[in-house]
């Protein structure tokens, strides 16, 4: 099987993140035709203390933590970090971080994951996703040969922007550093050299958007012959319409027999069925509710209001935050919005920045830089920002404008309220919005949130229709795809 490509992409700084034919140049593996190598992917020992736990026990914890379980033979949870049984240099670490106990996702998909089965987590924004598969990708790797000369990477963590690529690298290089594991970020808009050299230096674990990973499989950079792991990260948005040709274009050139684990915070019912093309024998967790819904550590206010008001409300927002010291995050529907409104802020005065597609990665690194540091703590930004990212002492969100759907509603408002604090999110909600009305209320009550009088009022005189409750298990209804948007960030 050939993995070399006839047309190479010659741009150092296209961006490869955007629709394309992107792909068209990958051989397609016929992996009936090919002996595979046998490798290991199941190396879980349950702890003494798991297995000493009545059945009793084991549902008494996963009921106090809100875990739920579907599919055959899924493992029991450990409770605390000894019970997973990383060995030293992750346990090290894990210590310098100062995390006293592992979050609920972490104790049930651990053992999911070190088992080498096929797993779905489905985890409240903030609750600690990332290392739930990072630490198990690296326990993965060292039971695999090591990589030989011209070898592609054991791991592979599929995510939706840069920005978030970066962070799992960032992630993986925490917990990573005392092993010799390798990693490197794959992603649009920044130069190809740098990243073409880690690859051929040789790589473990390649963090990557898909469409910079399908350019580099394309022009023979790397290969996915040795990937045994793979993780789609804000899975339910690698399978949207934006990004599922080329997750398949990806995924075609990786053994079927891999462990493929997937996790989000939203998992709606029509990516579920998608999902099911990708993953074997699966089974999954859900901590906390199976509908859609938002953390609860978050407030969420909600303000319906007209298009005219939102800039005196966002103004008088900000000064009312502006006593508290802490970063406020301000989401927009388009990148122009972003703009303007971050235009509008400086004028008056405000320390605002933007980031959104149309910007070039050095200035989306430094804009991003300069809020995680809090030199400038309001940051505009449209659905780039959405999701996985993790900035400290994010202590609101403003929607500005209201996202397309629900699902993104409850990533925006989770860059509050993470790991445990509390957060609060402003919403400004008017007729446009309608549609998600209902779907809106159901997520407010279930967080014990107040639903305005108004917002009530719209969802009765039909707005939302059938939308509600997309997310939820058995719903017939579908989503709106149409209303999704397709990487116009
Ligand atoms: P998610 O992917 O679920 O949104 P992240 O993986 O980004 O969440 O983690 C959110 C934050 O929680 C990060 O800052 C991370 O370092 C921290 N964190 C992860 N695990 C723990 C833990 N067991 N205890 C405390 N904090 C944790
Ligand atoms: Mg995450």
């Amino acid at each position: 099987m050939s993995y070399n490509s006839h047309h190479s992409y010659s741009s150092t700084w296209g961006d490869s993140d955007k629709m394309s034919n992107l792909g068209a140049g990958l051989h397609s593996v016929d992996w009936s035709r090919t002996t595979l190598e046998h490798f290991e992917k199941n190396f879980y020992l349950e702890d003494k203390r798991v297995s000493a736990r009545s059945e009793r026990e084991i549902e008494e914890f996963r009921r106090s933590k809100e875990i739920k379980i579907q599919g055959r033979n899924v493992p029991r949870p450990v409770t605390s970090f000894s019970e997973a049984g990383f060995p030293e240099y992750l346990m090290a670490s894990i210590r310098a971080q100062g995390f006293k106990e592992p979050t609920p996702i972490q104790c049930q998909a651990w053992p999911m994951a070190l088992s080498g089965r096929d797993v779905i987590a489905i985890a409240q924004t903030g609750s600690g996703k990332t290392i739930s598969f990072a630490l198990p990708a690296m326990l993965h790797i060292n039971a695999q040969p090591l990589l030989a000369p011209g070898d592609g990477p054991i791991a592979l963590v599929l995510a939706p922007t840069r920005e978030l690529a970066v962070q799992i690298q960032q992630e993986c290089t925490k917990f990573g550093s005392n092993s010799r594991i390798r990693n490197t970020a794959i992603y649009g808009g920044a130069p190809k050299g740098p990243q073409i050299r880690d690859l051929q230096r040789g790589v473990e674990i390649v963090i990557a958007t898909p469409g910079r990973l399908i350019d580099m499989l394309e022009t023979g950079k790397t290969n996915l012959r040795r990937v045994t792991y793979l993780v789609m990260d804000e899975a339910d948005r690698m399978l949207d319409m934006g990004f599922e040709p080329q997750i398949r274009r990806i995924v075609s050139q990786i053994r079927p027999d891999r462990q493929t684990l997937m996790f989000s915070a939203t998992w709606p019912k029509d990516v579920q069925k998608l999902a099911s093309d990708f993953l074997h024998d699966m089974i999954q967790c859900n901590v906390g509710s199976m509908d859609l819904t938002a953390n609860h550590n978050i407030e969420q206010i909600i303000d319906v209001c007209s298009e005219f008001e939102k800039r005196n409300k966002l103004i008088s927002h900000l000064e009312k935050i502006s006593a508290e010291n802490a970063k406020v995050l301000i989401f927009v529907a388009t990148k122009r919005v972003a703009d303007e409104i971050t235009k509008y802020l400086r004028q008056d005065g405000w320390p605002a920045l933007a980031i959104h597609g149309d910007k070039e990665q050095r200035e989306r690194d430094w804009v991003l830089g300069e809020f995680k540091a809090g030199r400038s703590p309001i940051l505009i930004a449209t659905d780039v920002a959405s999701r996985g990212l993790d900035v400290k002492d994010v202590g609101y969100v403003i929607n500005y404008d209201f996202p397309n759907n629900c699902e993104d509603y409850v990533h925006r408002v989770g860059r509050t309220g993470r790991a445990g604090k509390k957060g609060t999110s402003f919403t400004y909600f008017t007729t446009e919005n309608a549609r998600s009305a209902r779907e809106l209320i159901s997520i407010l009550r279930e967080a014990k949130s107040v639903v305005p009088p108004e917002l009530e009022e719209m969802a009765m005189l039909g707005g939302g229709g059938g939308k509600g409750k997309s997310s939820q298990i058995g719903c017939p209804l579908s989503m709106d795809w149409s209303s999704r948007s397709i990487q116009q960030w």
